[in-house]
């Protein structure tokens, strides 16, 4: 007999058919023998519509009420679900994160997890119930409710099943696995059958929305078997799992892509020792991640400084910078909008023609490259927004990802 952690998102939790749905598939886990607990995310839009609500109230709600308030759209689906379950005889019992207790720390909409008290849910699974807890939720050490970012109840799904020490770990959503890219994005894509933490991890930070990245870093840390599969069809799915089981690997795993960042050129500074630290400093300080950067050649004793920024804080970035640069004589401070491709692979880190192999494809394809960063596993490039697609199925092709190794 095993201890199963399940996972449900949004599509799968969709409608009241899709809730009985997932109710049949509890149970079939229940069949075989298995101890269940589910996690599940608020239905499909909900948490969108919530934001909207909040949104039209405020430009700037207040993040304990925006809380508060996005909190409520899976305490809907784990009371649906664990009546769909008493309704089949099933005696199942709903948690909210405040309840369980999932301890977070105070940073709101985007909190991490401290400690899970795992005595309550032993306590009712030795009782033979399915234990329901609400995902992207918690509660921070003065009971207020915090959320965990978006995406997050994957890792209330991982972080649960580490205090539980779980056998596994499945992740239930509306794609059969992880695959080679985005199947929305390239129908060419294949499907995976494993893939390792690393580079999921990489996938995952890159942009790749099919699991929230802390999820994976939890998985890692606590050595947590994690399965990717889809809650409508039967399937192995795909399994996460440690470099050292994958005997044969791809120089080439995957493409992931992102939309979400911005660009900003620091133009006309002068070319002198520091001039990094100046721009960039302020920019860390505000606890802004800076990606992809690039310093020009001087010319004249001036330079340029380009660098990148998620697109939520670019605004930000452009009034700290505004603020520090404001006795700097001629400064020009600008920016736009980027999109970002990146290849990873473990593989890469013992193949050295994976850029030339990146960049021939590309420019054949007549996309230009604005900025590249690269660690040991990954290369990515920062392009114009409008060849995104063009680039990551030119991608695709180039490392032949359509074809089984
Ligand atoms: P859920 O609501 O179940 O959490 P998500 O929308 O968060 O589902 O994640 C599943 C989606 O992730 C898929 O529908 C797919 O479009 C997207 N996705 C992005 N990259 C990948 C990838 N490499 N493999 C599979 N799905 C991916
Ligand atoms: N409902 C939350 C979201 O839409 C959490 C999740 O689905 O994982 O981001
Ligand atoms: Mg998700």
């Amino acid at each position: 007999m095993a201890l199963i952690v399940q996972k449900y998102g949004g599509t799968s939790m969709g409608s009241v058919e899709r809730i009985e749905n997932v109710a049949e598939r509890v149970i079939r886990a229940r069949k075989q023998g298995d101890d269940v607990v589910v996690v599940v995310s608020a239905m499909s839009g909900e948490t969108n519509r919530l934001l909207g609500l909040a949104k039209a109230i405020s430009e700037r709600p207040t993040p304990r009420e925006l809380d508060m308030l996005l909190s409520t759209g899976e305490q809907v689906s784990i009371a649906l679900l664990a009546m769909a379950l008493n309704k089949r005889g099933y005696p199942a019992l709903s948690y909210t994160g405040s309840q369980v207790k999932i301890q977070t720390d105070r940073s709101y909409t985007k909190a991490r997890i401290t400690h899970i008290d795992d005595e309550k849910i032993r306590a009712m699974i030795a009782l033979g119930k399915v234990v329901i807890i609400a995902g992207f939720q918690g509660v921070d050490e003065d009971g207020n409710i915090t959320t965990l970012g978006r995406g997050g109840s994957d890792t209330t799904a991982v972080a649960v099943a580490a205090a539980l020490k779980a056998d596994e770990c499945q992740i239930y959503t509306d794609v059969d696995g992880v695959y080679t890219t985005d199947p929305r994005m390239e129908p060419k894509a294949r499907k995976l059958d494993r893939i390792t933490f690393e580079e999921m991890l990489e996938m995952a930070s890159l942009g790749s929305k099919v699991l929230q990245i802390r999820s994976v870093e939890f998985a890692g840390k606590y050595k947590v078997p994690l399965r990717v599969l889809s809650s409508f069809e039967d399937g192995e799915g795909t399994l996460i799992s440690l470099e050292e089981e994958i005997m044969e690997a791809a120089i080439i795993t995957g493409i992931a892509f992102s939309r979400d960042e911005a660009q900003i050129n620091v133009i006309d500074v002068p070319d002198e020792p520091g001039v990094a630290y100046k721009i960039l400093g302020p920019v860390g300080d505000a606890n802004i991640n800076v990606d992809m950067i690039i310093q020009n050649i001087g010319e004249n004793g001036k330079t340029d400084f380009t660098f990148t920024v998620p697109r939520t804080e670019y605004e930000q970035t452009i009034e700290i910078l505004k603020q520090h640069l404001y006795d700097v004589q001629g400064v020009i401070i600008e920016g736009s909008d980027i999109a970002k491709v990146s290849v990873v692979g473990v593989g890469m880190r013992s193949h050295a023609a994976v850029a030339s192999t990146m960049f021939k494809a590309l420019a054949k394809e007549g996309v230009n490259i604005r900025m590249i960063s690269t660690s040991e596993i990954k290369i990515s490039v920062g392009i114009d927004e409008k060849y995104l697609e063009l680039a990551v199925r030119t991608l695709h092709d180039a490392f032949a990802l359509d074809k089984v190794k």
